[in-house]
């Protein structure tokens, strides 16, 4: 629209100067010399918008030059357009700083960082919790200022989706922190640190609380269980049965608080003993223990393709293996084959049980070593589980720097793996 304005104009101002140029040259007795001065001026008002063009477009100059003739509507167009940016600008501008005060006010501290791990902004808690001074420490790796070896470690991993938690606070030792890493932009990356000094004390008193109950709970129940141990059903008549019962719920309650006195014990050690374990023994206790379970119902086979022993908790990787073995055992129904097995992973080694039980339904599989979870709670009451089986395995191995993984198919059986990394690993008579 604003072209064919241009050109409209263009053309009559064109015929103008022209005309107008040749009209008065006639008067003169010179036409033509009249039509070329007039073909000059024409060009001469051009030649000079375009330098104002050219000027105006080069210099930080804010008011667009007036336009002549054909050149109005373009400069009218240019400042039109000129005025839309700035409000545009303003707003992004408004828009910006709202952002940027609220990322500085974020009780979280969030760090911008660059490919290098650079420092690119900080927000006001980030100086907080981290003692980030500004201008200081801009343009300086974090890893420079914060130099934890495990944050460092994770920052080196780089690992997304995996957070870092419960670090203590470079500025105050009693403040405790988590970190997490989130990518926003190709090679840019905020890094944000949360104090969870209180989500941490909570769940001390969580801790404690599960620990000195099951601790309380011990010594009654020992004696309870003492006199129902003593006790012949024969000797009560009638109540016989009822008796039976009762030693077999006081039997499951020991059972719950040991486990949970276990669990107590792994959340709160920093590191497993580092003694050496000899998979050939635990194999046959193993064999062992599954097989006084069974008393000959399922077909058990016990492999052992790798060599290595393990280094670690001798008593607490026979706790989290056995609990597995048992589990196969106990939910395999008679007939069934049960196949344990120590062999190489690329990872390191992997102790695995395979059997042809029920299976498990895949929505479970997640929350199998949640604490107390169930896939079928009367399955695992008749089967005198406590629920906590599966919790303390994944603890051991997550303290041995190992993990569970499960893989199961209804109707199928399942197999549970236990995947240790080469650092836990010694060859036989190291
Ligand atoms: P529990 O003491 O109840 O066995 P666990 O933590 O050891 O508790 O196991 C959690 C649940 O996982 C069990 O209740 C059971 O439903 C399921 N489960 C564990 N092992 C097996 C298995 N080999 N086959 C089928 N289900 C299993």
């Amino acid at each position: 629209m604003a072209r064919s304005r241009a050109l409209t104009r263009s053309v009559a101002y064109l015929s103008t100067f022209a005309l107008g140029g040749a009209l008065l040259g006639a008067l003169f007795g010179h036409a033509a010399l009249g039509l070329a001065i007039g073909l000059l001026c024409w060009s001469a008002i051009h030649l000079w918008q375009l330098q104002g063009l050219e000027r105006f477009l080069l210099s930080r100059q804010r008011r667009v030059p007036e336009g002549i003739g054909s050149w109005r509507p373009i400069f009218d167009a240019l400042d039109r357009r000129r005025k839309r940016e700035r409000v545009r600008r303003q707003r992004l501008f408004v828009a910006l700083k709202a952002f940027r005060d609220a990322a500085r006010v974020l009780p979280d501290g969030v760090i911008v960082l660059d490919q290098e791990q650079r420092i690119l902004w900080f927000n006001k808690a980030a100086k907080r919790l981290l003692g980030l001074r500004y201008p200081r420490d801009m343009g300086n790796p974090i890893h420079h200022l914060v130099r934890m070896p495990r944050f460092m470690q994770w920052l080196a991993e780089g690992k997304l989706d995996e957070p870092l938690i419960d670090l203590p606070c470079p500025v105050d030792e009693s403040l405790r922190l988590s970190f997490r890493l989130i990518g926003f932009r190709a090679g840019i990356r905020l890094l944000v640190a949360r104090d969870i000094s209180t989500l941490m004390r909570l769940e001390q008193v969580r801790r404690d609380f599960v620990a000195n109950v099951s601790h309380e709970l011990r010594t009654p129940l020992t004696v309870i269980n003492g006199y129902l141990e003593a006790l012949e059903p024969e000797e009560l008549g009638d109540y016989g049965d009822l008796f039976l019962e009762m030693r077999k719920q006081s039997r499951r309650m020991a059972s719950i608080v040991e486990d949970l006195l276990t669990l107590s014990r792994l959340e709160a050690q920093s590191a497993p003993l580092d003694e050496a374990v000899s998979m050939a023994s635990m194999l046959d206790s193993l064999r062992r223990d599954a097989e006084a379970i069974s008393k000959g119902r399922h077909r058990l086979e016990f492999h052992r393709s790798c060599e290595a022993d393990l280094r670690g908790s001798s008593k607490d990787l026979h706790s989290a293996f056995a609990n597995i073995v048992v589990n196969a055992v106990r939910y395999t129904p008679d007939g069934g084959n049960i196949v344990v097995e120590w062999s190489t992973h690329p990872e390191g080694a992997a102790f695995s049980v395979r059997d042809t039980g029920p299976g498990i339904p895949e929505q479970h599989l997640p929350r199998l070593t949640e604490r107390f979870y169930r896939v079928s709670t009367s399955r695992s009451r008749d089967s005198g589980g406590t629920g906590l089986g599966l919790a303390i395995v994944k603890h051991v191995l997550v303290a041995h720097g190992g993990r569970l993984e499960i893989e199961s198919k209804v109707g199928h059986g399942s197999c549970f793996r236990c995947v240790l990394p080469q650092a836990r690993l010694a060859l036989e008579g190291d």
